[in-house]
């Protein structure tokens, strides 16, 4: 038997072409094709809903409870016992970052503020505690 469609040959017991999908013993073709093609729309529609509701998805993500301590510990360092908090803050958000980018948490630009301000108050000490500015006060 052959497909009348597109000549494939095909074993007589199909029902429908393994080439092209058209029906082929002889039933009347037209309601399976539009039943086809509509579930084919439903299917193609619910793709869409779905990858639209990706970005929604990942927008309610969680912040990384990391990035969220550390970046609070390094802008605490700018105002109390800096030397401490400053490095803690910085290498939380850097612990943060990783996991950030392991879990697809939310949180990256968090994380990479806490490590900037962490640095930035450790480097301030240091030419503070330098330049003799931080232990005369
Ligand atoms: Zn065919």
């Amino acid at each position: 038997m052959k497909c009348p469609n597109c000549g494939t040959e095909l074993n007589n017991n199909e029902t429908f072409c393994t080439n092209c999908g058209k029906r082929v013993d002889g039933a009347i073709d037209t309601p399976t094709g539009v039943e086809s093609s509509n579930t084919n729309t439903e299917n193609k529609v619910e793709e869409t809903v779905q990858q639209a509701n990706q970005p929604v998805a990942a927008n309610t993500a969680k912040y990384n409870s990391t990035v969220i301590t550390g970046f609070v510990i390094s802008i605490i360092s700018i105002f109390i016992i800096s030397i401490i908090l400053g490095p803690v803050g910085a290498v939380l958000s850097a612990i943060g970052l990783k996991q950030v980018s392991e879990t697809n948490e939310k949180g990256k630009g968090l994380a990479i503020a806490g490590i900037i301000i962490g640095i930035a108050v450790i480097v301030i000490m240091v030419i503070g505690y330098a330049t003799g500015i931080v232990s005369n006060s």
